[in-house]
């Protein structure tokens, strides 16, 4: 028997891994607009990273982790998430002493030990973004049009943006008292997690999936309401900042994202294709995590998308590259003449595919149909002799004869 891959754990093959390099290329694109540079941590880090900044009572530390002893008996963690590693290298590195203000991107797998669905798998993937150093609301309008720019860029319009604001330590605490009394006074409508967590960590409920927290946690007491008077002023500052470049938004005040370390405004762009898995993009500021880390005490504020889920989005999409030529031959003079011809054209940066087998011209032709070229040319006996040969244009169906020379065809080409 063969082996087979990991559930939960999938290969992207040709012809899908074209839209993966097409999203990386537009994120790459318009983050670089913004002054974002790429950063690239490793997948393996200390456990105790992630229980720390993620926090010990979330869904991702408490259940999702691949976590192992290795052989040194070290505890370790495969990423289940970016930022805590990019905010470990930023302190590792002293990278705030040059400058507290860094804008940096990353791009791969992470590891979460899910119920892999549609949409949901244990290996996937992000892209993020994190901005360090900058607490004025400006940032956080800034990082939220550029989550949306990408998008734009993708010609994906319809995921939609909601924000909102967590507060900070100063005013979250008498947020959670308000809220873990309004959940014990239903708290036999809620699901056992819910429950459970009600103490540790009760703005859960909020955004628990299961039917009778929805029903239990329906007008509930809204964060929004508890905001003192700093983060009331910077979640209106922010929202200023997004109207007056035009970015749509709407106000989610049950959205309270599943990591501890989120601070005032928190986001998600949220779609309505993907079922369950609706979030495609999220983030939010995280102004105590660098010091929480050992670093100095500076804000940022981040997001990461998930891949698939674009991916998804964009599944009705070709991305695959046509090659220029493709070059059917027939008898071996004429092949090798191709082969000639097609190294040629390559060392000039044009791509071209040809039929290696000698198979018959209409087998030649299906390769061709299959390539999609742009061009192709055909080749036989008196072609050869002619030092010419009818080169057809596969979207107008015309055909011009070409002199077969290398310099000819990339100008053929060209026009
Ligand atoms: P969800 O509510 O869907 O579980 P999350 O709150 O756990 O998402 P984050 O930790 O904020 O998500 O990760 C950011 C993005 O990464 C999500 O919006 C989603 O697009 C993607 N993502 C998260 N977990 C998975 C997964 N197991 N498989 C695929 N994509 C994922
Ligand atoms: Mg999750």
């Amino acid at each position: 028997m063969s082996i087979t891959g990991i559930k939960g754990f999938n290969d992207i093959l040709p012809g899908e891994v074209e839209k993966w390099q097409h999203i990386e290329a537009a994120a790459r694109r318009v983050f670089g607009l913004y002054g974002f540079s790429e950063i690239r941590v490793p997948i393996l880090e200390k456990t105790e990273l992630f229980c720390r900044s993620i926090g010990d009572s979330t869904d991702i530390v408490e259940k999702e982790m691949y976590s192992f002893v290795d052989k040194g008996e070290n505890k370790v963690t495969m990423r289940p998430e970016g930022t805590a590693s990019i905010m470990r290298a930023f302190i590792e590195h002293k990278l705030y002493a040059a400058d507290p203000v860094a804008k940096l991107y990353y791009m791969g797998p992470m590891f979460r030990y899910e119920r892999p669905q549609k949409g949901r798998y244990r290996q996937f993937h992000q892209i993020g973004a994190e901005v360090t150093g900058i607490a004025d609301p400006k940032v956080d309008a800034q990082v939220l049009t550029m989550l949306c720019h990408f998008f734009a860029e993708l010609d994906l319009t319809e995921p939609h943006l909601q924000i909102n604001s967590l507060g900070c330590p100063e005013c979250r605490p008498k947020y959670r008292q308000v809220l873990k009394d309004f959940l014990k006074s239903r708290i036999d409508k809620l699901c056992d997690d819910c429950r459970r967590r009600i103490d540790t960590n009760p703005l859960r409920a909020l955004d628990c999936k299961a039917a009778g927290c929805k029903e239990a946690t329906e007008g509930a007491p809204s964060v929004l309401d508890y905001l003192c008077h700093d983060c009331n002023d910077h979640f209106a500052k922010t929202r200023c900042h997004l109207e007056s470049v035009g970015t749509s938004y709407s106000i989610n005040t049950r959205m309270v994202r599943g990591l501890d370390y989120y601070t005032r405004t928190t986001f998600e762009l949220v779609t309505g294709l993907l079922g369950s898995q609706s979030a495609v993009a999220a983030g939010g500021r995280y102004d105590g995590l660098i010091s929480d880390l050992g670093g100095p005490s500076l804000p940022g504020i981040g997001f990461a998308m998930g891949v698939e889920r674009v991916a998804l989005l964009l599944a009705e999409k070709d991305f695959r590259k046509r090659p220029d030529f493709f070059i059917a031959a027939l008898g071996e003079t004429a092949q090798a003449e191709a082969f000639r011809l097609m190294s040629g054209l390559q060392q000039k940066g044009r791509s071209v595919e040809m039929d290696f087998a000698g198979k018959s011209l209409k087998s030649q032709m299906r390769r061709a149909d299959k390539f999609n070229a742009h061009f192709t040319l055909i080749l036989g006996e008196d072609e050869l002799v002619k030092g010419s040969a009818a080169l057809k244009n596969m979207d107008s169906g015309t055909q011009t004869d070409v002199r077969l020379d290398v310099d000819v065809l990339c100008k053929a080409v060209a026009s």
